[in-house]
């Protein structure tokens, strides 16, 4: 099956100065999948821009014209970490409307599964705010797209990303449509993501928090993936899957404190691509979040599409953490987790 990609030049516009979040990053994902070959290998994905009305999915109209109008004012801080500039407004509507495209072109068959380059990222942004390097929540968008538009009933989104998803937690957590699954480095930002996090009263158990402690590397990531996150997914039957794919829990990326490889995240991926061969016809649309190290991110990148696309040689440039001797005890938790969902 095809493996397509979403990119765009508009998304370097989103100009945030000297920012982790900058357009550096998706500069050097697209210059290493085009050096390393890989990228003839994939189907390039247009994007398109989102209409007010699919942003409206996920967000307050008030909220979407204050963004419009900062962009038109020249641009501005929105918070302590999130910044934007004058063309920011229209990358972001490329941005959502890249994950929908992503969505649409794994629904309707055109690719098998496919990933979306897009920024600025989402997965922060909620119903009124942005944070975090967020202004929209491009994947919640998507997911609620698909949910109309396709009339699906059930679509799992996992995310990995280092940081919890608050936004996108907030936008399905009275949803029992969505199944939320997050692995996130734990007390840490947005602070949100504790276990007792499960859902709204309609929705209980929908939301599956994994918050991991610092130094959590690829054993205890796979370990939760083996134990929680493929019952989970198995148990809800999914007939899509979105991934919220931020590569900043690897051990070089100074934003957080993980110690995951790229060889660790593409096991991950590999765990996600045969849930989603199994489950759903192997429907999987990621969308890049975080990940700050620039050759981590690069290469994480490329391993997950050689994932995707049935490469077995994985390139792992940096090599296992430092660091990893010190492996965390998690057993205590997911035993937690297990129980709280009922997951034997
Ligand atoms: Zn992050």
């Amino acid at each position: 099956m095809k493996v397509g990609y979403v990119y765009d030049p508009i998304y370097l516009k989103h100009d945030t100065g000297q920012h982790p979040e900058n357009a550096k990053r998706l500069e050097v994902i697209i210059s290493h999948l085009e050096g390393t070959g890989l990228k003839q290998q994939l189907t390039p994905i247009k994007p398109r821009v989102a209409s007010v009305e699919e942003l409206a999915l996920a967000h307050d109209e008030r909220y979407i014209s204050y963004i419009q109008g900062v962009a038109q004012g020249g641009g501005g801080w929105l918070d302590g970490d999130t910044v934007m500039s004058a063309d920011s407004y229209e990358a972001a509507l490329y941005a959502a409307g890249g994950v929908i495209r992503a969505t649409e072109a794994v629904m309707n068959g055109e690719v098998g599964s496919a990933f979306a380059l897009v920024r600025p990222p989402g997965h922060h942004a909620t119903y009124e705010q942005a944070m975090g390097f967020c202004l929209f929540n491009n994947l919640a968008i998507a997911t609620k797209y698909a949910l109309a538009h396709y009339q699906l009933e059930r679509i799992l989104i996992v995310d990995f990303d280092v940081h919890h998803g608050n936004g996108t937690q907030s936008v399905f957590y009275d949803n029992p449509q969505v199944l939320y699954i997050s692995t996130h480095e734990y007390p840490f930002y947005p602070g949100t993501g504790s276990i007792e996090e499960t859902g709204g009263r309609a929705a209980d158990g929908t939301t599956i928090n994994i918050p991991l402690p610092a130094g959590s590397g690829d054993a205890e990531y796979l370990e939760v993936f083996e134990q929680i996150i493929i019952p989970a997914a198995i148990r809800f039957k999914p007939q899509l899957i979105l991934v919220s794919a931020g590569y900043d829990a690897h051990w070089a990326d100074e934003l957080a404190l993980m110690q995951v490889s790229v060889t660790g995240f593409a096991q991950m991926v590999k765990i996600i691509k045969r849930l989603g061969d199994e489950l759903c016809d192997g429907r999987l649309v990621f969308t890049l979040e975080g990940g700050y190290n620039l050759t981590a991110l690069a290469a994480s990148i490329k391993a997950t599409f050689d994932i995707l696309l049935g490469n077995t040689a994985i390139e792992d440039p940096l090599g296992q953490s430092p660091h990893s001797s010190k492996v965390s005890d998690i057993a205590h938790l997911i035993k937690k987790i297990k129980e709280i969902h009922n997951l034997a």
